[in-house]
């Protein structure tokens, strides 16, 4: 075995001559933001590949998810999951919105709709969920419930890239879905994201918003942000993109073996595909139960001394950071099953260049079990 360190993930990278091109291309035409060609190019490849009518492509996800809630004019309350990563929260935050904590269904790590109807009160505007290690939430439990007391849906899709359920993307759920193209994700762009919207005037108003609002030369239409995605990061994209289906099955290969080989160990338990979705396998989480003889912390010590580098994903919680705490939702009573999932989840490696022999040794060390 190699003394090379394993990280948690690492991104999935073409051939640098492959790249050069669009680099030379970029450098003759001198366009290099604002919605130069390989943006246009970008964002309608990633239409077609995921198949969704509008796609805004961003410089990051946050920055996506802060305006989303912008062109939904979102006041008020935000019923969200705890357990995600903190972006999800703090886009509500940047909006002077306070978000409400509703717990998780433990069998699917998303925001448990039979408890969403609780969380409303006469403030509440929209229901922000976040499709977990790209898990489809229950969309059409939580469509009744918006339908019902009209309130707009965003989705944080931030794992949830190529992700379909029942033979349809699952971005055509909800009025937004957020993607993030960030490093860690399985389809990257260095840095980005896009929020996908439903039809082309709502698209027209995302554009404009991620552009300081500006209409026109002399019209400037909303108080909008700078979330721009450059020329460089959208041919990043385009070249990405031409190698994401070969990625994701190198993944697969992984995510099937640590599942045949893990299935039967005492103390560990996985948690399963949803039946009617397509996974992107973007991550492995392993839940470390009571039974098992070290506790997720020790199992996280002891790999990392081994040279891998697994995750606490998510730990801690969003609702028990010192910034949430003093939402009354977030209160540990309230919200067991995310705070019982936070304590024993433990993500392991997995991305496309993983060798057979790494995850092997990954494998053994849990399997010792001391
Ligand atoms: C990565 C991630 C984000 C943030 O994405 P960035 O592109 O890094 O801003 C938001 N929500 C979730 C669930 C994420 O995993």
């Amino acid at each position: 075995m190699s003394n090379k360190l394993i990280p948690v993930t690492q991104p999935f990278l073409p051939e640098l001559s492959e790249f050069v091109p669009y680099l030379e291309k970029i450098w003759d035409n001198r366009w290099l933001t604002n919605n130069g060609p390989f943006h246009q190019e970008l964002e309608s490849k990633l239409a077609e590949y995921l198949g969704v009518e509008h796609v805004s492509l961003f410089n990051n996800a946050t920055i996506a998810l802060i305006t989303a809630l912008q062109a939904m004019r979102i006041h008020g309350e935000v019923i969200t999951t705890p357990y995600s990563f903190v972006a999800t929260s703090h886009s509500i935050m940047w909006n002077g919105l306070a978000p409400v904590f509703v717990d998780i269904d433990p069998a699917t790590f998303n925001i448990d709709p039979a408890k969403i109807e609780a969380a409303i009160t006469p403030l509440t505007s929209a229901i922000m969920p976040v499709h977990c290690y790209s898990n489809p939430c229950d969309v059409e439990a939580i469509q009744k419930i918006a339908d019902n007391y009209g309130l707009k849906v965003i989705y944080d899709a931030a794992h949830a890239f190529g992700v379909s359920y029942k033979g349809e993307s699952i971005l055509k759920w909800g009025e937004l879905s957020i993607l993030s193209f960030h490093a860690t994700k399985v389809f990257n762009t260095f840095e980005g994201g896009a929020i996908i919207s439903q039809d082309a005037k709502t698209k027209q108003r995302i554009d404009r918003l991620k552009n300081f609002g500006i209409a026109d030369e002399l019209t400037v239409t909303a108080p909008g942000i700078n979330g721009k995605m450059s020329e460089i990061n959208a041919a990043f994209g385009l070249v990405q993109l031409k190698h994401i289906d070969e990625a994701m099955l190198q993944r697969q290969a992984v995510d099937a073996r640590y599942r045949a080989e893990l299935a039967d160990v005492k103390g560990i338990a996985l948690y399963q595909h949803d039946v009617h979705a397509n996974s992107n396998f973007s991550y492995f989480p392993i839940l470390v139960e009571a039974d098992y003889p070290l506790s997720r912390d020790k199992l996280y010590d002891k790999l990392k001394a081994n040279g891998i580098l697994s995750r606490r994903y998510f730990y801690p919680l969003i609702s028990n950071m010192p910034m949430y705490r003093r939402f009354p939702s977030a209160n540990t009573a309230h919200l067991p099953q995310a705070n019982a999932l936070a304590e024993k989840v433990l993500c392991l490696p997995i991305f496309n260049e993983l060798t057979i022999e790494e995850q092997n040794h990954i494998i053994s060390l849990i399997k010792e079990g001391f």
